[in-house]
């Protein structure tokens, strides 16, 4: 068995594994897809001392540092239980049961469907998560962004430099977003902001060609022609396969302490998955880290 087994390859993963596999015991990780998020994100500043860097290079860093240790990584699996018996059992979809006296859950968050008709249908022939990763793909054309808070003002001010137009879609009667984002916003000529209004379908024959949405003041319907839709509604936390097996909130967070430990005697949890207010890549690399340390301790301990 290993000693400690995290469970996701994020910055909170790699950060927990490289903390664990320096105290010299048995470590593994297992990953859906190694680097985790910030595949999908352009640019970031804000990761203390590197002024500027790009996601999928930092998740190259990130990668390249595990393996500088004796890290047993298992890339491009996903677990589907863990349940605690005399170890704790992690296992995979390919069959797979992993045994560990300590896990760490560092499973992180994935995109948030909206739930409409054509959502499904259309995805990646025109509907979008990812403006960093799509963006250009609508170059020219008309596209919306659903979700007025901070990462779908960050998304219309983006697309905005190179579609022809960009329509939000947002649900309240204001946008979330912090204002500077917002001034930004309205700065721009080929932005159109329609508050309270309500995603209904998305409409296309092979792929996408408008959306409808009712304008929840007066129940009207209306249609617009787009090419593409970025879905910007939240984050959902990557948690729904640990079913009762860890004590979770309403939101699907995995429940922590202080130390990252969960109800469950040698479960830690780190990062975006977990209950942390902030969701950051440092906060994460931070809470991996502490995870991992308590994970020892538990071990030294038990
Ligand atoms: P994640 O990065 O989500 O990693 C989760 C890992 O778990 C992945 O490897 C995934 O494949 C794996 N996984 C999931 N389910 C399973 C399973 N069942 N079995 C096995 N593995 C699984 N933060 C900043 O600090 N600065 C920024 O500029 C910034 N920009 C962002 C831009 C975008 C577009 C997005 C989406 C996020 C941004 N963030 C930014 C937030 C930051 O990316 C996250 O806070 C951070 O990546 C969280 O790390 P994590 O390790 O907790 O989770």
């Amino acid at each position: 068995p290993f000693d400690v087994l995290v469970v996701g390859g994020g910055p909170a993963g790699a950060s927990a594994a490289i903390y664990a596999a320096r105290k010299g015991i048995r470590t593994g990780i297992v990953a859906d897809r190694f680097g985790g998020q910030i595949l999908d994100t352009a640019a970031i500043e804000n990761f203390i001392s590197v002024n500027h860097t790009e996601g999928p290079k930092l998740a190259a860093s990130l990668e390249e540092h595990v393996k500088e240790y004796n890290i047993d990584i298992m890339n491009l699996q996903r677990a589907k239980r863990l349940e605690k018996k005399d170890f704790i059992e992690i296992e995979l979809e390919n069959g797979a049961v992993l045994k560990s006296k300590s896990v760490i859950l560092s499973t992180g968050a994935s995109w948030r469907n909206i739930g409409v008709p054509g959502e499904k249908e259309f995805r990646n022939k025109g509907v979008a998560y990812c403006v960093h990763c799509d963006g250009p793909l609508f170059e020219g054309k008309n596209v919306a962004v659903v979700g007025g808070g901070n990462s779908g003002i960050e998304a219309a001010i983006d697309l905005a430099g190179y579609t022809t137009h960009v329509t939000v879609l947002e649900f309240n009667s204001e946008l979330k977003a912090d204002s500077v984002l917002q001034e930004r916003l309205r700065s721009l000529p080929n932005v159109t902001v329609v508050t309270n209004a309500q995603t209904k379908e998305i409409t296309g024959t092979d792929k996408v060609n408008g959306v409808t949405y009712v304008e929840r003041e007066t129940g009207e319907e209306k249609h617009i022609e787009i090419a593409g839709i970025f879905i910007q509604i939240g984050l959902v936390p990557n948690t729904a396969w640990l079913g009762d097996s860890v004590e979770r909130n309403k939101f699907g967070e995995i429940l922590v302490d202080k130390r990252g430990a969960t109800n469950v005697p040698g479960v830690f949890a780190a990062g975006d998955c977990s209950d942390s207010p902030f969701k950051q890549i440092i906060i994460s690399m931070g809470s991996g880290a502490t995870a991992s340390l308590a994970a020892v301790d538990y071990l030294v301990r038990n």
